[in-house]
């Protein structure tokens, strides 16, 4: 399986649980030392990895690393379309480029991503299953999310599409919609805008990486084997 954007955060929790469940993992990243350092530390844990540097918008990187996993594990039976950015700006202050960056990492990326894995999917003949990382900014929008809100909700429509397109030859594709959750983007957060957020949360705590990291394990899995198009909120009870 490939998990982009694995070299820290989500994606590495995501790569560190499924590869705990047996899962062979190429970790992939656009930043390359920090990729190598996460290849060794889950290496030394024991667990199947292999790092493959990719940035998910460039078309040839993106079939060059499905074709990696296919060569390094013999095939793909799942992606995790994970990488992402913020650029955050209210608007009025958001550049252009600011606005089209993050549409292109997040909807180009998770685009190219499912086209490739997908194709490689459908030749293998065994089906497969794609998990495309949204955020809860895509369902209800956050101010100075106007880019990453967009994107995010655009991975929704991507989702479905998709999984229509996919579902006759045995491949699933589901999208899971994080809340808040633990990881350096929300350690940056002012603690009293942090700490407001988290008393909106029936559940009473942030999230943890892990707790995505499980959504993930779930769709990926045939435990998930009739869930197609479908989106998890994994967000402790807030927004509901
Ligand atoms: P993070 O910044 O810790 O990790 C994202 C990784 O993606 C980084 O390692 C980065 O180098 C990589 N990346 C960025 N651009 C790339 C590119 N063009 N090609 C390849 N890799 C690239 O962020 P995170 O918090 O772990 O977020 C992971 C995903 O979860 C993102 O899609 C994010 O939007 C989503 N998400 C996060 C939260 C949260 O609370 N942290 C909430 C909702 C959704």
């Amino acid at each position: 399986m490939v998990v982009t954007g694995s070299a820290r955060g989500l994606g590495l929790a995501m790569a560190e649980r499924l590869a705990a469940e047996g899962a062979s993992v190429v970790i992939s990243d656009i930043d390359e030392a920090a990729l190598k350092d996460a290849e060794t530390r889950l290496r030394d844990s024991g667990l199947s990895v292999c790092a493959k540097a990719a940035n998910v918008t460039d078309e040839d990187a993106v079939e060059a690393l499905i074709q990696h996993c296919v060569s390094t594990f013999g095939k793909i039976d799942v992606i995790v379309n994970n990488a992402g950015i913020t650029r955050d700006s209210v608007m009025r202050k958001m550049s252009l480029a600011d606005f089209r960056t993050v549409v292109d990492v997040h909807m180009t990326g998770a685009w190219l991503g499912t086209k490739f894995a997908a194709q490689q999917m459908r030749d293998q003949g065994h089906g497969g299953s794609i998990v495309n990382i949204s955020s809860m900014s895509g369902k209800v929008g956050n101010v100075g999310q106007t880019n990453y809100s967009a994107a995010k909700a655009g991975l929704i429509g991507l989702t479905k599409a998709s999984a229509k397109e996919a579902a006759r030859y045995g491949v699933r594709v589901n999208a899971v919609q994080p809340g808040l959750i633990r990881t350096a983007m929300t350690d940056a957060m002012p603690p009293d805008v942090l700490a407001a957020g988290v008393s909106q949360i029936p559940l009473g705590r942030i999230g943890e990486p892990v707790d995505i990291a499980n959504a993930v394990l779930f769709l990926a899995s045939d435990l998930s084997a009739y869930m197609t198009g479908c989106t998890l909120e994994v967000h402790g009870g807030r927004s509901m």
